[in-house]
């Protein structure tokens, strides 16, 4: 398939790819849209099996974050960059600062900042070249750093507001929750269901961060084949996309779904099977807007954490407005999700 023929491929403005051959970069970044602002999204580093994986994983996520910085409310459009890793080289210094200086011939059009498998270490290094960079080490009380506590808060508050739509809870106490990943955003959020009293089941191909979660939390582990199925209330996917198909959505037996991970939804028809089995699905790119709300107001400047907090404070209801809306419509959230998001950008087109 060529790049023009993807399925992925709706609508973006630019996609650019690089190649540095000292250090052996080789990077994508995708500008979905920037209609509302510049081009704002992570740079997330994973080893794809082919190039064609890593433009789709591109071409899918700077879309993502169209939607996600227009519903988040933010004057930022759409971008997303992956860094093909190489299994046999660790990443150098030099490779970190080459992908900055490819961030920075996009004249200020992409942002860019922490996703899976890159550090706010990566993003002091990606400063000295470009300032088209946020993400990094903030100044006591400011706004800024890793994004992923945030994105975690959000999530947390999101699944709130779903437990009380579907489940009439008041709050999480009690309640099984199963999470897919424990990394910086699942641990984060573990923590917070912990606090709050819920049960909790996880599962991570990473050993060194389940057993963490698990000594942290008291959390019951289980195979990662597994996670998606355990019967529990709510289903947290914090690890990669793509989980929620045609094959697991008939066998899931949560009743409400809502994570970290973006692009959960395999295609659009996916949300269609979750509506018809009564299970609520809190939009990824609405309910994981925590961490790109960090980032922007770090970007802006002088913003505090307490004004990160305000503005994700926002997100549950959204969300409730994203559920009633869709319960009325009887459509699934992620229709009613994507035709409010896809307004904002039109209307500032
Ligand atoms: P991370 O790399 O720190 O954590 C991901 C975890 O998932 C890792 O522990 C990894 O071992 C695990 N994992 C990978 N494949 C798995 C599988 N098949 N089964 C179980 N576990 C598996 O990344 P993160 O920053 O915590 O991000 C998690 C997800 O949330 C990603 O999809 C990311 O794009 C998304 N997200 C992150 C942020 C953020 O602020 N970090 C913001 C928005 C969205």
């Amino acid at each position: 398939m060529t790049f023009f023929d993807n399925a992925e491929n709706r609508g973006h403005e630019s996609v650019h790819k690089f190649c540095d051959s000292q250090t052996g970069l080789k990077a994508i970044i995708a500008i979905h849209s920037t209609a509302l602002g510049p081009a704002a999204g992570g740079c997330r580093m994973w080893h794809y099996d082919c190039e064609e994986d890593a433009t789709r994983d591109a071409l899918r996520l700077s879309r993502g974050m169209t939607y996600k910085n227009a519903m988040a409310g933010l004057p930022l459009g759409g971008g997303k960059a992956v860094i093909l890793a190489n299994p046999d080289t660790p990443p150098s210094d030099e490779m970190f600062e080459a992908f900055g200086r490819c961030v920075d011939s996009l004249g200020g059009r992409y942002i860019t900042a922490e996703d899976v498998g890159v550090t706010v270490e990566n993003m002091r290094l990606i400063k000295q070249v470009t300032d088209f960079v946020a993400g990094l080490p903030p100044a006591e009380g400011s706004a800024g750093g890793d994004p992923s506590p945030w994105t975690a808060d959000g999530v947390y508050l999101g699944l709130c507001s779903a437990v009380k739509h579907r489940l009439g809870a008041d709050s999480m106490d009690k309640l099984n929750v199963a999470v897919q990943g424990v990394g910086k955003v699942g641990y984060d959020l573990c923590r917070q269901l912990h606090a709050a009293g819920a049960n909790l089941v996880i599962s991570d191909v990473n050993e060194k961060n389940l057993v963490r979660a698990r000594t942290d939390f008291g959390a019951r582990v289980v195979e990662c084949n597994k996670i998606l199925f355990e019967d529990v209330d709510v289903l947290a996917p914090c690890a990669m996309g793509a989980v929620l198909d045609a094959q697991s959505i008939p066998e899931i037996k949560a009743s409400v779904i809502g994570g970290a991970a973006n692009n959960q939804l395999a295609t659009e028809q996916d949300g269609m099977r979750l509506f018809e089995r009564n299970i609520l699905y809190a939009p990824d790119y609405v309910i994981n807007g925590g961490g790109i709300i960090s980032v922007s107001l770090e970007y802006v400047g002088n913003k505090t954490k307490a004004d990160v907090q305000a503005q994700i404070a926002l997100i549950p209801g959204r969300l409730t407005e994203i559920f009633v809306t869709a319960q009325k419509q009887q459509k699934p959230t992620n229709v009613i999700a994507d035709s409010m998001a896809e307004a904002l950008v039109n209307a500032a087109a």
